[in-house]
């Protein structure tokens, strides 16, 4: 592994603890049967990543294990099938405890993804703690899913959803948000890494901040599971969410992490089999957590490969996937915005995976078209983070976001490909 670029000597030794000289991305790519596609007479060049990510042979084949020799319904049955199918989602859950470093495979509760887990959080402890009158703090930068589930919830109860600012570079204002903590603050919900931007940002002050005065924190990780080691308890975050295709795993499946006092006290989400221990016409009695919270049969393969997924991240080391990826957005950073009329919209001193950029006198969407005809794919458009490019005074951006498989010839391409696009709109 070649050093690290540009970076803060905090986030250097974060990202680089345990890093392993031995990341070769050549070999990562073999394990990615997709990343052969050719595209309009090119090789695929994805640059898609913080949208979906692809999946490795593994997550792959451990799916397809699951349904050639596990498949059945879970927790139910006594059979052996539906034993074996118990136990490798539970065996996922416990994956996923290890990943993030929860103290207890119980604080592991299965969801469709990012945007489920925080409607989970907000539908239950949101409605159990927030009345009229009462805040929750977010960010100007979160993703869609990250306010709406709080806009609704503010709704119902007549609260009032607080939104700390962003200065020019994409980073949070701290003072201001430190500043909007208040005694009418009831929840802060922030994201770890913005999908849009690519700011990474300082989490752990953030919820320092907040337990400072008793409010509980949930943290958007959709983009920082792939990209960065985690510690849930050294974080001492309430809430974590994210999902499983953003990390080599399959689409459908994530996981929501809660602090287990939390979780037995709040309400279930959903009712349905599964989340109950027994019922009557006249009461029925919850199951224990994580039960509580997973109503019907769940996506049980999706967990398997989830596992996987997580699985894979570990033998590659999460220090190594952060070293190279920052590498590359280093490197990307640089030959990009050395393209004429382009002008990068994030510039946080603390990001990670994402380069959002637009050009003078081109949309987006024809940059993502034209590079589209090269066979490189990135994403343009707003990101399902609108507030976020209104304050940037865009109504999109072209973003290429990297993941553990790109290479620096790749970035050239992205730069040859920007650069044509250049002569296109001249
Ligand atoms: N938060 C962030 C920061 C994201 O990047 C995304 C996905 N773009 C989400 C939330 C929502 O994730 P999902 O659609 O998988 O629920």
């Amino acid at each position: 592994m070649t050093k690290v670029l540009k970076m803060s000597s905090s986030s250097r030794q974060t990202l680089t603890r345990e890093a392993d000289l031995d990341f070769d991305v050549g070999r990562v790519r073999a394990d990615f049967p997709i990343l052969r596609t050719r595209v309009h007479g090119h090789d695929l060049v994805y640059l898609d990543n913080a949208a979906t990510s692809q999946k490795p042979r593994a997550v792959i084949e451990a799916i397809s294990r699951y349904y050639d020799c596990d498949n059945a319904n879970i927790h139910r049955g006594v059979h052996y099938l539906s034993e074996r199918a118990t136990a490798d989602y539970e065996s996922a859950r416990k994956t996923i405890q290890s990943f993030l470093h929860a103290s207890r495979p119980e604080e592991i509760v299965f969801v469709r993804g990012t945007t489920e887990a925080i409607n989970l959080v907000a539908q239950t402890y949101g409605r159990q703690h927030i009345r009229a009158g009462d805040e929750v703090l977010i960010t100007a930068m979160e993703h869609h899913s990250n306010i709406v589930p709080w806009q609704l919830l503010c709704e119902e109860k007549g609260a009032k959803l607080k939104v700390a600012p962003i200065n020019e570079d994409g980073e949070l204002i701290l003072e201001e948000f430190e500043r909007l903590l208040g005694p009418q603050t009831k929840m802060v919900a922030v994201s770890h890494i913005s999908n849009a931007l690519g700011t990474l940002n300082p989490i752990a002050t953030i919820i320092k901040m907040a337990h400072a005065i008793g409010i509980p924190v949930l943290v958007d990780g959709a983009q920082a599971v792939p990209r960065m080691p985690l510690d849930v308890q050294e974080l001492d975050c309430d809430f974590y969410a994210f999902s499983g295709h953003k990390a080599y795993g399959p689409t459908g499946i994530g996981a929501l992490y809660g602090k287990l006092a939390l979780l037995e006290r709040i309400p279930p989400y959903q009712g349905g089999g599964d989340m109950i221990s027994s019922v009557t016409f006249e009461k029925t009695i919850y199951n224990k957590v994580p039960h509580k919270f997973e109503a019907g049969t769940p996506d049980i393969a999706g967990a398997v490969g989830l596992g996987a997924a997580l699985e894979y991240l570990n033998d590659l080391g999460m220090a190594n996937i952060a070293a190279h990826e920052h590498e590359l957005l280093a490197y990307a950073t640089d030959v990009v915005s050395a393209i004429p009329g382009v002008r990068l919209i994030g510039t946080a001193k603390e990001k990670s995976g994402v380069l959002s950029f637009v050009m003078d006198g081109v949309h987006p969407h024809d940059i993502g078209t034209i590079l589209d005809q090269e066979g490189i794919a990135i994403r343009t458009g707003h990101h399902c983070a609108q507030p976020v490019m209104e304050w940037f005074g865009v109504d999109a951006t072209a973003r290429a976001s990297f993941g553990v498989y790109n290479t620096k010839q790749e970035i050239d391409a992205l730069a040859r490909g920007v650069e044509k696009v250049r002569k296109v709109f001249a």
